[in-house]
């Protein structure tokens, strides 16, 4: 199409969220030298969305409600901003011939509709949305390969991963290595987490995040879904993926090759600099946020995770080898479990012990539709939503 300039088009699903207030950070930042923001969306705070639509001056916003879209639209009202609502109003607003990119920010498993409808266009997806390979990554995946779409990792970890991958050929990786802060609760026992409250697992060390990815930082079933995000994403053999404890978030993640070289990504933790990358890839633009400072001493330190106190890796492991119907439980089954624990209703360990039990039950199926994981993630959470701690 052509247009007069040559700003990338950036579509933000959840910009009212964590990660979407980082993107139009990243867009704020760059000052129209790149990008430009051209559609937002929020499921219900929608004074937050009208103020953000009221600076950028976006062509499209989307609310989940139409009631709150008419009240956005009401504060819009001479803008020219087109509001609009619904599954609808975000397949529009990504499928619009002039957007160039989609950040999927949106959280859950329901974040895989937009991303799909992305892709389905032939868009670039800039994706933060990790349920969305978890549920259903090698469909993604052939998508994204059939509508010939980019999908570029907006997760810290698969950043890294993603640039170390480019300092050699692609059979001479032997494995990737994420790397987990651990956690509020690293060096714990299980003992000792029985009684821990919503309050205490949203306090995470080094990331400022929602809260469901936070509670799931806080389990180590962030480090499970990420394992499976980077299975699919970066087609990679279930032995070639491991995990380290690393717990000042500077090293983002490994690549080792064959030859013993390993590659790390290295910078301090803020989710601007993944998102920027994968905006303006394949180009660097200029740090959106603080950099390494060198000058002063610091150390870094590893360690292996504590698999019997955070059971959620192993069953993310196991869940990783699995695939087919799998991904989709375990995540629906999380999400549903996060909600009862921030709701008081179950506790901490009761999350990883309720995923366990869901997955355990489920039948089965290595080659499934889309249709087939919304009826396995509604099946899941209905049994999260009537188990009994
Ligand atoms: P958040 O809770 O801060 O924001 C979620 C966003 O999604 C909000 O804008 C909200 O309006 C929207 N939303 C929620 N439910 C919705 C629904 N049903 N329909 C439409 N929109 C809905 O979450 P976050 O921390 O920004 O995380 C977003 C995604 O990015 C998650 O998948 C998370 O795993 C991933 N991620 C986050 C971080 C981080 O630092 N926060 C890092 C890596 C990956
Ligand atoms: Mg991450």
């Amino acid at each position: 199409m052509e247009r007069g300039d040559s700003l990338t088009r950036v579509v933000i699903l959840g910009s009212t969220g964590s990660i979407g207030q980082s993107g139009l950070s990243v867009i704020d930042h760059d000052g129209g030298a790149r990008l430009k923001s051209w559609g937002l969306s929020a499921h219900s705070r929608w004074r937050v969305l009208a103020a953000q639509a009221v600076k950028q001056l976006p062509r499209f916003v989307t609310l989940t409600d139409p009631a709150l879209a008419a009240l956005v639209e009401r504060e819009l009202r001479g803008t020219g901003i087109q509001v609009l609502a619904g599954e609808d109003g975000l397949i529009r607003m990504v499928q619009d011939p002039e957007t160039d990119r989609v950040l999927s920010a949106i959280v859950g498993a329901v974040g895989l509709r937009g991303t799909w409808a992305a892709l389905e266009a032939g868009k670039t997806v800039a994706l933060a949305n990790k349920e969305t390979m978890v549920v259903a990554g090698p469909l993604v995946m052939d998508l994204a390969r059939s509508r010939g779409a980019q999908i570029l990792p907006v997760d810290s970890e698969h950043s890294a991963i993603f640039q170390a991958l480019k300092a050699g050929a692609r059979q001479d990786v032997r494995r990737v290595i994420l790397t987990s802060s651990g956690g509020p609760f690293r060096g714990r026992t299980r003992k000792e987490l029985v009684n821990v409250t919503p309050e205490d697992a949203l306090k995470h060390p080094t990331w400022q995040m929602g809260p469901k990815i936070s509670i799931d930082s806080a389990t180590l079933m962030n480090k499970a879904l990420e394992v499976i995000e980077a299975r699919w994403l970066f087609n990679l053999e279930p032995d070639q993926i491991e995990v380290v404890i690393h717990p000042e978030s500077v090293v983002h993640s490994m690549v080792e090759f064959v030859d013993g070289s390993v590659i790390a990504q290295i910078s301090p933790p803020d989710m601007r600099l993944p998102i920027q990358y994968a905006l303006t890839y394949p180009e660097r633009a200029p740090a959106p946020c603080r950099r390494l400072d060198l000058g002063q001493s610091f150390s870094l330190h590893f360690e292996p995770p504590d698999r019997e106190t955070f059971a959620s890796l192993d069953i993310g492991f196991e869940v990783m080898k699995r695939g087919g119907t799998a991904g989709a439980v375990l995540n629906a089954a999380n999400e549903a479990a996060v909600s009862r624990f921030l709701k008081g209703e179950i506790g901490f360990l009761d999350i990883s012990r309720v995923c366990r039990a869901v997955l355990d039950h489920h039948t089965f199926d290595p080659r499934p539709t889309l249709d087939a994981l919304w009826n396995v993630d509604a099946r899941a959470r209905r049994e999260v939503d009537r188990w009994i701690p």
